[in-house]
């Protein structure tokens, strides 16, 4: 019997190998596709929030693919497929060119953040490719921010800090992303020629209803803040996480589903040009 199940099951096991490999392979193809054409890849635009002023001050810029037949999916699903396949570079190229050419067209001095995956800092291009989609869209170079991974930073060579300290030097500002969740220690934060820090959002569980959790947090975002960086909490979902962050004044900016999905281009611009302090979703529907 152990013989026949492990037959049956080794026989399972490749034949969910075959259909995944399949999978992946009808992905990275169209995905291909998509690269070429106009709008099948596109950006969406969630607002980051300035905790004292509750207005917009900036957006970060997340990529979406509009599949013929799958219907949106979504960076998780096809990012690791892209960064198999080679494809990551050209993903990038449009990501940077659709972000800096929307942000240009906002008003006023609202920045738009996007996210650059760790491989993509050893393009020896990198820079030269931001700079020029800094200079084709008219986007001032302080109005664009990079998120970047710790994990990033961990072992990076010297080229890789070559690049972020050039872009910087120009104006360029760096966040760490998902702060938190990497495999750094805390005191490399210290030397990195960043900005901003993004406190992961796995942060938020469970602060309102434990006090240690609570206490862990607030140290994170005054630890931070200390160092003169500014912090960002990231995932803010409900009014009571809010309440919890806009009376702490180490907390700079809010990010999260609170105050909405990310938006579409023409949604952005809107939003921005209203000009009103952001009215948090309803009550009842954050919960
Ligand atoms: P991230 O950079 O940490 O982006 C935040 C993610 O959390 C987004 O998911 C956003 O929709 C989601 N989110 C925002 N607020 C909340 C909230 O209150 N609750 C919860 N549960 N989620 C929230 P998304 O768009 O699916 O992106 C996932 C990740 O994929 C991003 O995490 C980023 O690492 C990566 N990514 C997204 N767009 C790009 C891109 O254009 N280029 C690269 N290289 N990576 C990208
Ligand atoms: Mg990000
Ligand atoms: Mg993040
Ligand atoms: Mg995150």
């Amino acid at each position: 019997h152990v013989k026949h199940n492990s037959r049956n099951s080794f026989a399972f096991y490749e034949t969910a190998m075959a259909d995944a490999e399949h999978e992946r392979l009808a992905i990275e193809t169209d995905l291909r596709k998509a690269l070429e054409s106009d709008d099948d890849l596109y950006m969406v635009f969630q607002p980051i929030i300035g905790a004292r002023s509750m207005r917009v001050v900036s957006f970060e810029a997340l990529v979406r693919w509009k599949h013929p037949t799958r219907g949106i999916v979504t960076p998780g699903q096809f990012l690791p497929i892209a960064e198999e396949s080679g494809l990551i570079s050209s993903v990038t190229d449009k990501t940077v060119a659709i972000a800096c050419r929307v942000a240009a067209g906002w008003p006023g001095d609202v920045a738009v953040a996007i996210n650059i995956s760790p491989s993509q800092l050893q393009r020896a291009d990198l820079q030269d490719m931001i700079l020029r989609n800094l200079a084709e869209s008219g986007l001032p170079a302080h109005r664009l921010e990079v998120e970047l991974t710790e994990n990033l930073f961990v072992g990076c060579d010297s080229e890789t800090m070559r690049q972020i300290r050039a872009l910087r030097d120009l104006g360029v500002r760096f966040s760490i992303d998902d702060f938190g969740t990497g495999y750094s220690n805390l005191g490399y934060i210290n030397n990195l020629p960043i900005d901003k820090v993004k406190i992961d959002r796995s942060f938020l569980t469970g602060v309102l209803d434990d006090a240690r959790r609570e206490t862990l947090l607030r140290g994170l975002i005054a630890f931070i803040a200390e160092l003169d960086l500014i912090t960002v909490v990231e995932g803010v979902e409900t009014h009571d996480q809010l309440d919890l962050l806009a009376n702490n004044p180490n907390a700079h900016q809010l990010q999260g589903f609170v105050f909405g999905e990310p938006l579409n281009a023409c949604a952005a611009r809107e939003l921005i040009r209203r000009a009103s302090p952001i009215v948090p979703a309803a009550r009842q529907a954050a919960q």
